[in-house]
Order: C-alpha cells, then structure tokens, then sequence
C-alpha cells in the first residue's frame, strides 16, 4: 500500500496537504513518502531474507530508479546496499551514507577513471560486464595495489520487462557476457592480478509482473554454478538483479494490498528464489529499484489551461515530458487523481493531458476520463516515484524540477526547483563570440 489518500476533500502525502505543498513549493512538484519507502523496503528485504540461509541476502537498492538524496538517506538509515551504475552515483550513495562495502557498481560501459574510482573507495562489488572490462579492471586495481572483488553479469538469454527498451536479460540485448564465455573468462580472471572473481550476477529486464522468466533464468544460473565449481572456480556470490513489477492502474482503495499488487507476488518471487538456490550454499544479491520507490512518489501538476478542439478536449498542464518522460519514451500508464477529491455528480470529460513542450510526443495520456477541471486546479500523477525524476531533463530551458520528501506532518525540500542562474549559468561562450 501507500500512503497518498484523500482527506477532508483533499489529497494527503500522508499527513501532509497536497495543497500546502503546491503552495510553498510551487508546480510541478516531485513529493515522495517515506513512510511508503520504509515499508517497501522492510518488506522485500524481509521476504529475500526468508529466501536465503540467515545473513546471505543483500539487497542493493537500485538508484537510478530515483536518485533523490532524502529517499537515498532514508534507504541507507534501513541498512540497504545500493546497486550503482556510474560514478556520479557511487558519489553519490557514498555522500548519502552507504557504506562502501554495500556498493555495488553495474552497468555496461565502466571508463577507466570511474573503475578507478570505485575500487579507490573500496565498494563491494563489480559487476564485469565484458572480457575488456575484466581486463581494465584488473590494471587499474593492481596499479593501486588491490583486488577488486568482482562478479561476471552474465546474459541469461532470457529477456523479460513491460516493454522492448527496459528488457536487458536476451541475447539480443547490449547486457553482459554470454553463458558459453563466462568459463573462459573465469579461467582467465584467475590469472589476472587484480581482481577476485566471487561469482555471478544477472539483470533480466524491469517491469515484470510475473515469476516464470526470473525462474528460468534463476534456474540457468544455478547450473552454471555447478559447472564453474566443477571446473575449479569460486562461485560465493549470486546476484539475481531486480526488476519486479508494479502495478500502475492501482484502486484507491488498497486495504491490505502491499505494494498494491495482487496478493502476494513478492512472496511468489521469494518463494521461487528459495526453491531455485536452496542447497546452492552463494550469498544471493538483490537489486530492486521500482518496486522500492514507484508507489512512494507522484508528480504533482497544475492546470494551466483547456485548448477544446471539435474532437477532443486537450488539458494543459505545467508539467512535461522533461519532467516525467515514462509516457513520451515507453507508453507508459500513470494514474491521474485530482487534488482536490471529486465529488459525487461531477462530469466527467475525456481528456489529452499534454505538457508545454513543443513537440507532439509531450503526452502524458489520451482520452482520459477525468472529473471536469479548470485551469489552477491541482492533479497528481500517481506512480511516479521510480524512472520519474531520475530521468528528468532541462529540455526546453525548462527547469529541474522540485523534489520533496513527506514523513509523517513534516516534509523537506530535498531539491529545491532549479533557478534561472543555475540552468543559464552554465553556458560557455566561446572565445571568438564573447
Ligand atoms: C535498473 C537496474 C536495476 C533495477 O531495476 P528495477 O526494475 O527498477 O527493479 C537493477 N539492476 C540493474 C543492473 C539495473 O540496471
């Protein structure tokens, strides 16, 4: 469940007005709950806990999925790892109070620099990606004087996601290195100085609603770590990546529904995992992103004005796809629920709700069935704690936008809007031009 509600005819951040906000803030307007991420949090880690031997389940959040440092803060508070996938957010989780040791570092094309970074900071883990990252990684650690602890992401050649851009597990994917290598390059890794090859890690895709592709997946890996050991090789850790679903059309009224799924796809998921690595004797790694933050936050939009046509009726709102570009880059569905909570015998109109942007593909939905709105009335878009504001933009000299965090009756600012100044200011001239 969240913790978004209706209260005295007023949409609640827990118990925070949605209207204060909008007022001392102003539009648009990232509000994230905590009490929403705690509960996530201690409710996954709780289930992959039942699903591993006492103490051999680490989950590592995945912070691309939102990368606010109040959300990050209130993470590491709980004791979660975080999963990384560049530099700027080893930096990052590192500030926010992460441990090194709980930091693992993903990701497709690692530079030398961030490499050097990461192993200089003594985080957990890398996950090797590719023969020539092995190899770069090795350098860099020996030319500091350490052994990075290392796992090879490997490609299941099982894809699964909600949608072609966030599947990263087939083999037509650009995602770690292929099952037939992953022997080769063990044997390799074990003559190469600088790293210390612990075991394997894979990534299927996000937005996965169901346990079959994690299961076949899952169940490839485990044969391959009885092959590796077969063949001499260190296999301690299995890191089995995130990417657990959500629902987006979630109903207001969740009672008892954790994460507003359906009963029990977390357990489902856990229950899998248990079966799949039981007797496999790995420390098994977790990196949810999604499932931690997406219910733990919304967009909050102002209506700027109606543009009826003779087909449609177009609601522009203050919000864009530089904002929250999940419905321009994947169709993605988000909830749109009116502050102001509607009231009965209001009509109803179908709306395209549509951001100042000047191309078409800024629509965030069509023909949308709203409660009748006017300009300066408040909406939320529901579900837009994950791949939200992480993903924002400046596009059109636009702003960052503002990012706040409820707890209880307080809430903070833990990203003021962008200003003028600091978008503009940037900018170089150059020499010839100035
Ligand atoms: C994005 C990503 C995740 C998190 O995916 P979610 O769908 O948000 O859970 C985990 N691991 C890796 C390597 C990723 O790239």
């Amino acid at each position: 469940m969240h913790h978004f509600s209706y209260r005295d005819g007023s949409l609640f951040a827990e118990d925070v007005d949605l209207r204060r906000i909008a007022d001392e803030v102003g539009t648009p307007v990232y509000v994230y709950s905590s009490a929403t991420i705690e509960r996530h949090y201690r409710l996954y880690a709780q289930a992959m806990q039942s699903a591993a031997p006492a103490g051999k389940a680490h989950v590592f959040y995945a912070m691309k999925a939102n990368g606010n440092l109040g959300v990050l803060k209130t993470l590491a508070s709980l004791g979660a790892g975080a999963d990384t996938v560049s530099e700027g957010e080893i930096r990052k989780a590192l500030a926010a109070g992460f441990p090194a040791n709980r930091i693992v570092f993903s990701g497709v094309g690692k530079s030398e620099s961030e490499l050097r970074f990461a192993v200089q900071a003594g985080i957990y883990q890398v996950n090797i990606e590719t023969e020539g990252e092995l190899d770069l990684l090795s350098r860099v650690a020996s030319a500091l004087g350490k052994r990075q602890e290392a796992v090879f992401r490997v490609n299941p050649d099982i894809g699964a996601g909600g949608h072609a851009k966030i599947t990263t597990g087939s083999s037509e994917n650009k995602f770690g290195v292929s099952f037939e290598e992953v022997g080769r390059l063990y044997a390799r890794a074990a003559n190469l100085p600088g790293v210390r090859m612990m075991g394997l890690a894979l990534h299927i895709g996000s937005q996965i609603q169901e346990t079959e592709s994690f299961e076949a997946a899952y169940a490839k890996m485990a044969v391959l770590v009885g092959d590796l050991r077969g063949e001499g090789h260190r296999v301690d850790r299995l890191d089995l990546g995130g990417g657990l679903g959500i629902p987006y059309d979630i109903p207001q009224d969740l009672e008892g529904r954790d994460f507003d799924h359906g009963p029990g796809l977390i357990e489902a998921y856990a229950a899998m995992v248990k079966r799949v690595t039981q007797g496999l004797d790995v420390e098994l790694g977790f990196e949810p992103g999604r499932l931690i933050v997406g219910n733990a936050g919304i967009l909050m939009t102002r209506v700027l004005h109606l543009n009826p046509r003779p087909t449609k009726q177009f609601l522009v709102v203050d919000a864009a796809m530089n904002d929250l570009v999940r419905p321009a880059m994947y169709e993605a569905y988000h909830e749109i629920w009116p502050v102001a909570e509607p009231q009965a015998g209001t009509p109803e109109v179908a709306y395209d709700v549509v951001g100042p942007i000047c191309e078409s593909g800024d629509t965030f939905t069509t023909g949308r069935v709203l409660p009748a709105l006017a300009p300066d009335d408040l909406i939320a878009f529901m579900t837009a704690g994950a791949y939200g504001a992480s993903m924002s933009s400046t596009y059109n000299q636009r702003l960052l936008v503002a990012e706040v965090l409820v707890k209880g009756a307080d809430y903070a600012v833990t990203r003021p809007r962008q200003t003028f100044e600091e978008l503009l200011g940037t900018d170089r001239a150059p020499p010839w031009l100035a």
